[in-house]
């Protein structure tokens, strides 16, 4: 698990933080070296692979203990230090006599205790809760004779022969203690490489033992080395397996039986101080076992349980404690939609100004548009922010939703924010809806990036706070502090995962007085549904689920390195037809200089292949200016052939282009090729995809696969998030926003986030806040509230 050493460093840092800040701060000053261990901590912490949000909250604390503090100062640095910090923290849980150290139990020392918290296992729940990985099953004892090499197996024998042996050749040589085990079917030869001294007092000549392990072959014999063995007493003379064993992903250093142990003994001496949270209908519909049982079944199976069930993770104990925990996780999402409920919003009245705009596109919107507009008119009609999630395939129509949104809103008096991921999106936002608003001049429309002229810029900024401008398209340009609105009333977020939450926020702070905007999140990149249900749990979801009419899904072929050949002849032809085309690289920042000449060598090899064809060559290190030039000399349909890196990634719309080329198709992401894809098939002529892959691994096969099985975004979303697990889906992309799942997978347990929704729906709709059951506002609280950013729960 990725996560463990990130929670790890997180927790060095958290320490001495803790430390310091703990009984009001009465032994601030005993820390030795704070500020300069706080700052290293911090520094390592940001230092990894983390979401951005994360490393951006650690370079905020490194930066802050960067010079010696005292008095209040430090004080409130640390107080700063453990706010910014709080969300990325491992989620807690509300019974503390479960939060004790693992040292309370027998057989775990201090020293153990230490070494298990460094691996984030140092409380008793993170005992109860370490999951087995999978288990075995031992209830059948295989003959030795019989045993497969390849194969785990558990048997029952006799030790013939027990002996430390000194090997030689193969390498430095050693010594080792080696049993041979008989049954009369066969014999299996047992090693030791370590730790022969202890096994040796128990393993001697004519002693019954159950072993289990790993079958390999050894010249003419067969071996198991380091099996797990029982020594046999004559009471076991009759010994059978012992059923499903759970097996552990143990911390290095502990033998798997002496951690099976610990968590066996913890499980038997704590497991009934898990408490209950689901709701009893729910627990009795689905047959559900009470949260302790399921701890306790989940560590030691029943003799008669399923071993698929328990092997997939899908048993009543294994539902219960992902239930559990789902359920929790959804009301606190319930609970912070809520809150919602109670901020003021600017409340927005119509007049017939969306009525004109809609008349003067030149198109009709599509039922789904409408549909979605309806539901988007009406939270603006409501006093209370809206927080809605845009959902709708590329080129499903999302912009125009957007932009009546603006006009409603600048209609009323008030003011709308556009936030696009790259200055050429919002360059071409701002131009795509001066267009589609032309049938209101009196919304006036600007854009603010960061390449505008200063003097331009300063008379922007200068309209935003009067007033005078009603829509600004821009990039994080938008959150900076010297922007100020008149009457910020709408937030439009294009592209979510390109933005972290503190961005959201940053833009959100800026509405007038204590009203929030209004929030729309619109999103190409479809979110798998259980991802949608937990992460955004607290936004409402509009779904564009209907393509402008006359499209026709995007033809994607898959071309191997040596193939070029039809890239040029399929180039030609469309070029022949009067389309335009994309040829994309990807840009790697390690080997930047590379990929760049590798797209410029591309772009005139393609100019002397085509000789009379105009094409150009975008890419990051253009300036502004000659990128403009460039895009909109292509948009004008006088380029033919646009070579590009990946700034054209998101949401360019040039309709007469219908054939997209993706170089290295093999190093992009599933995402990213769907995004490329939706570039091309958006006017009336078909779009034709060539991915050409040099190489790759499992995954980006596995990527390409899907690419070329489906042009639908919700099942592309489904694929990328089997092939990369949620974990890194929504690292990377839903900065800081994941929520640390114990139990739940969020690909295999899609059924249980909607049940749990459900539940957790419906307990807040019969006891809003939560104020009758205190005992579950407070595991809410305790579990989810720094990381929902919860305020008044419970
Ligand atoms: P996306 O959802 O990917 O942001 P856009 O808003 O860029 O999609 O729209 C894609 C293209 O479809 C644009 O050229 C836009 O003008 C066009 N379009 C949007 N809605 C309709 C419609 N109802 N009928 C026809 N074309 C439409
Ligand atoms: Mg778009």
């Amino acid at each position: 698990m990725p996560k463990v050493p990130f929670q790890a460093a997180l927790e060095a840092l958290l320490g001495p933080l803790r430390f310091a800040a703990a009984d009001d701060f009465a032994r601030i000053d005993r820390v030795r070296d704070l500020e300069a261990t706080v700052a290293q901590a911090a520094s390592r912490v940001a230092a990894m692979e983390i979401p951005d949000e994360a490393r951006e909250a650690a370079r905020a604390v490194a930066g802050r203990f960067a010079a010696p503090l005292a008095g209040d100062a430090r004080r409130e640095a640390v107080r700063e230090a453990l706010a910014t910090l709080a969300p990325f923290a491992a989620p807690d849980y509300p019974d503390q006599a479960l939060a004790r150290s693992v040292a309370t139990l027998p057989g775990v020392g201090p020293k153990r205790a230490q070494m298990l918290s460094r691996r984030g296992l140092g409380r008793l729940l993170d005992l109860l809760f370490h999951l087995p990985t999978r288990y075995e099953d031992r209830r059948v004892l295989q003959p030795i004779g019989a045993l497969q090499v390849g194969t785990r197996a558990t048997f029952v024998g006799e030790v013939l022969l027990a002996d430390h042996i000194t090997t030689h050749g193969r390498g430095r040589g050693g010594r080792l203690f080696q049993a041979v085990l008989a049954d009369g079917t066969g014999t299996v030869n047992l090693k030791w490489f370590r730790g022969g001294d202890a096994i040796a007092k128990a393993v001697r000549k004519g002693v019954r033992l159950r072993a289990s392990g790993e079958v390999r072959r050894y010249r003419f014999d067969k071996e198991v080395i380091h099996p797990e063995i029982d020594v046999l007493g004559d009471e076991d003379a009759e010994a059978g397996g012992e059923g499903l064993v759970p097996v552990y992903t143990a911390p290095e250093g502990v033998p798997p039986r002496t951690f099976r142990r610990w968590i066996a003994t913890a499980v038997a001496r704590h497991a009934d101080l898990v408490a209950d949270m689901l709701p009893a209908s729910l627990v009795a519909a689905r047959k559900l076992p009470s949260a302790a049982d399921a701890v306790r079944e989940v560590h030691a199976p029943a003799p008669g349980a399923e071993p698929v069930a328990y092997q997939a993770h899908e048993s009543r104990a294994h539902e219960r404690l992902v239930l559990e925990e789902l359920y929790l996780l959804e009301l606190g999402l319930a609970l912070r939609h809520a809150e919602g409920e109670k901020v003021p919003a600017i409340e927005v009245s119509f007049g017939d100004a969306v009525q004109r705009s809609v008349r003067t596109l030149p198109f009709a919107l599509t039922g789904a548009q409408q549909r979605v507009w309806g539901e988007i008119a009406r939270d603006l009609g409501r006093g209370h922010p809206m927080s809605r999630l845009l959902q709708g395939d590329v080129g499903s129509g999302k912009t125009v939703i957007a932009a009546l949104g603006a006009v409603a809103v600048a209609e009323a008096g008030c003011q709308a924010a556009m936030m696009a991921p790259t200055e050429l999106l919002a360059e071409q936002h701002a131009r795509t809806l001066r267009t589609l608003l032309s049938g209101v001049p009196e919304v006036r429309i600007a854009l603010l990036t960061a390449s505008v002229a200063k003097p331009e810029a300063q008379e922007i900024r200068a309209g935003l706070a009067s007033g005078d401008i009603d829509l600004v398209v821009g990039t994080h340009a938008l959150v900076q502090d010297d922007v100020a609105f008149a009457r910020l009333a709408l937030v439009v977020i294009d592209e979510q995962h390109r933005f972290g939450v503190l961005q959201r926020q940053a833009l959100a702070a800026k509405a007038p007085g204590d009203t929030l905007p209004h929030t729309l999140v619109m999103t190409a990149t479809p979110i798998p549904r259980s991802l949608a249900l937990t992460l955004y749990g607290d936004l409402d979801v509009s779904v564009i689920d209907e393509l402008p009419p006359g499209r026709t899904p995007v033809r994607t072929a898959l071309l191997r390195s040596g193939e070029g050949r039809q890239v040029l002849d399929a180039v030609k032809a469309t070029l022949a037809e009067g389309g335009q085309v994309y040829v994309v690289y990807p840009l790697v920042e390690e080997s930047e200089k590379v990929d760049l000449r590798a797209a410029s060598d591309q772009a005139e090899a393609i100019a002397r292949a085509l000789p009379g064809t105009p094409v150009d060559l975008v890419h990051g290190r253009l300036d502004a200016a000659e990128r403009r030039a460039a895009m909109s000399r292509f948009e004008r349909g006088e380029t033919g052939i646009l070579v590009s890196t990946t700034v054209i990634e998101v949401g360019v719309d040039v309709p007469n282009a219908t054939l997209m080329v993706i170089e290295h198709a093999e190093r992009f992401g599933l995402a990213q090729l769907h995004q490329l894809r939706g570039r091309v098939g958006r006017g009336a002529r078909p779009g034709t995809c060539l991915m050409v892959a040099r190489g790759g691994s499992e995954d980006s096969e596995a990527r390409l696969r899907a690419m070329l099985a489906t042009t639908d975004g919700f099942a592309i979303a489904d694929a990328d998030l089997e092939i990369r697990g949620p974990g890194d889906f929504l690292g990377t992309r839903q900065h800081g926003k994941l929520p640390d799942l114990r139990f739940a997978d969020l690909v295999r347990d899609t059924r249980l986030v909607a049940l749990a929704r459900e539940a957790a729906r419906e307990t807040v709709r019969r006891d809003p806040g939560l104020r009758t059951d205190s005992e579950l506002a407070r595991a809410v609280r305790v579990r989810w509230c720094d990381r929902l950013a919860l305020v008044g729960v419970g």
